[in-house]
């Protein structure tokens, strides 16, 4: 169960959709993206490439490096 979320500051620009490395992100309609919260990881790439910093969530302990 990840604890990662897209926030209203989302401009919807598709990056973390890209980089999921589990196809967490989702597309939502009419627009946007949400993320699956069954499916996420809480690896951190959607985090770290978001370009307005959209995404909050806490980072699994193995990837704190
Ligand atoms: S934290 Fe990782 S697994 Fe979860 S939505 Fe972001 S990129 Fe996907
Ligand atoms: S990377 Fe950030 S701004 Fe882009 S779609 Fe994902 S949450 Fe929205």
């Amino acid at each position: 169960m990840g604890s990662h979320q897209i926030t209203m500051a989302c401009t919807a620009c598709g990056q973390c959709f890209f980089i999921c490395p589990v196809g967490a992100v989702v597309e939502r309609e009419p627009a946007g993206y949400d993320i699956d919260s069954d499916v996420c990881i809480d690896c951190g790439h959607c985090r770290a490439v978001c370009p307005p910093g959209a995404i909050e969530g806490v980072l699994s302990p193995f990837d704190q490096s």
